[in-house]
């Protein structure tokens, strides 16, 4: 493997620990050594690891083949749960990750619309689908106008795929509303994550989100929302909360209950051009899609995921976010805590944070988060190098809230931190 990896997001200098086992909101590593796992595979285990009841239903399934190319049922079962929760949500279909999902997505809205060209944020991170990867981290020699960001093709990605990306700026209701106006011909749709985890969670403003949908609606340009790690914030849909019905969803990591998930929903006049009884336009194969293992897994873990289930999480969201807030406050340290639910990010810093130029100096790049990582896995913590991230499972209870934060508190002090 080069680099002795195959998943950029794990890598961790010089290598990383590597685990053996995992248990609720514990993992063990290869060496014994226990640890509260505060990633849960980035978002996807909500319920931990080794849920009993998500085993049985695996177990049960993988008994009875793991899979087949004939439908099963359960993946019924799981669109079902899903339609019937979202109301933005009428029909859905499977796939493997969170980036095939986008790209589905992107597809439909291209093929629906007609236009050839999608709008994403400054700095959001959508998979790896060439074009939601435009601008998904740009160096600031790449930047270009605040007004109009330069958009960027990663290395790999033909440079001409640049070409059909709008690059907008998080929470510029100005800028968002010149470009998406002066791209409306030709704008399939307008890419958005309600908290995008690459501009370190920074809230979008409280009107924002309406105002896409506005302006959006206003020249038939779609609206797709990546729910892959939002969608644990709510039992409803992460846009539920704001009141707004996207066009197009991209689902994953938690539906598919620990196991590879993606999943495109929409509303049925949009999901009607992947229906082949009626001359399907966007082409969607997947030799693992909607397998029966993924799905029984997904099913069992959103039927856990009860509203009361949701509300608990969130509420401990709420109370971990708050001891970080008083911990820097005691400390005097400058920190911005963000997120929302069960997720959140601390920012040492007390700059403004309203877009992804704002997070310059302390984004994931700043060398003190890969130094905390290394202290808070000494410290008996999973995190990892490219902020100080966390994300809550349903087995974790107060003690293991509080022991994240005299990690952290532990970790600053063993570095000697001064900002
Ligand atoms: N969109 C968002 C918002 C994500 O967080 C991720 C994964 N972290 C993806 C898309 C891609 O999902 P996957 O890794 O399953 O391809």
């Amino acid at each position: 493997m080069p680099g002795g990896n195959t998943r950029h997001s794990i890598a961790l200098s010089p290598y990383p620990v590597y685990v053996s086992s995992g248990n609720g909101c514990l993992v063990t590593d290869v060496e014994g050594e226990e640890r509260i796992d505060f990633i849960n595979n980035f978002t996807s285990l909500i319920l931990g690891h080794a849920n009993p009841d998500v085993l049985a239903s695996v177990n049960r399934q993988l008994e009875k083949g793991a899979a087949f190319s004939l439908p099963s049922e359960v993946s019924i079962e799981l669109a079902e749960l899903l339609v019937n929760r979202v109301a933005y949500i009428d029909q859905i279909r499977f796939c493997n990750s969170g980036s095939e999902a986008v790209m589905l997505a992107i597809k439909a809205a291209r093929s629906f619309t007609g236009r050839p060209e999608i709008a994403k944020f400054e700095g959001a991170y959508h998979g790896i689908y060439d074009y939601a990867q435009v601008s998904e981290g740009p160096s600031s020699a790449d930047w270009g106008e605040a007004e109009a960001p330069r958009s960027v093709a990663e290395s790999g990605s033909s440079p001409k795929v640049a070409d059909d990306v709008v690059v907008l700026p998080w929470n510029n209701f100005k800028a968002c509303g010149q470009l998406i106006n002066s791209h409306k011909n030709r704008l399939a749709a307008v890419l958005v994550d309600v908290l995008p985890a690459g501009l370190g969670m920074i809230a979008p403003h409280p009107e924002f989100l309406r105002f896409l949908r506005e302006q959006t609606e206003r020249f038939g340009i779609l609206l797709i929302s990546d729910e892959v790690m939002s969608f644990r914030l709510s039992y409803h849909g992460a846009m539920q909360k704001h009141g707004i019905r996207p066009d197009l969803t991209a689902l994953g990591k938690i539906i598919g209950g620990g196991f590879p998930v993606g999943a495109v929903a929409g509303s049925a006049q949009v999901m009607s051009v992947f229906d082949h009884t009626r001359g399907m336009k966007v082409h969607h194969g997947g030799t693992f899609n909607a397998n029966p293992v993924t799905t029984a897994a997904g099913l069992e873990t959103m039927k856990q995921m009860t509203v009361d289930a949701f509300d608990r999480l969130n509420k401990m969201g709420d109370y971990i976010r708050d001891r970080l807030a008083r911990m820097f406050q005691d400390r005097r340290i400058p920190a911005t805590i963000c997120g929302d639910g069960s997720l959140f990010v601390a920012h040492l810093s007390d700059a403004a944070l309203l877009d992804y130029r704002s997070l310059k100096g302390f984004s994931r790049t700043n060398p003190i988060y890969v130094e905390l990582c290394h202290e808070m896995l000494a410290q008996g913590v999973v995190s990892t190098p490219r902020g100080l991230f966390g994300c809550l499972s349903t087995p974790m209870s107060k003690a293991e809230l509080d022991a994240f934060v005299t990690a952290v508190d532990r970790s600053l002090n063993v570095l000697n931190y001064r900002p």
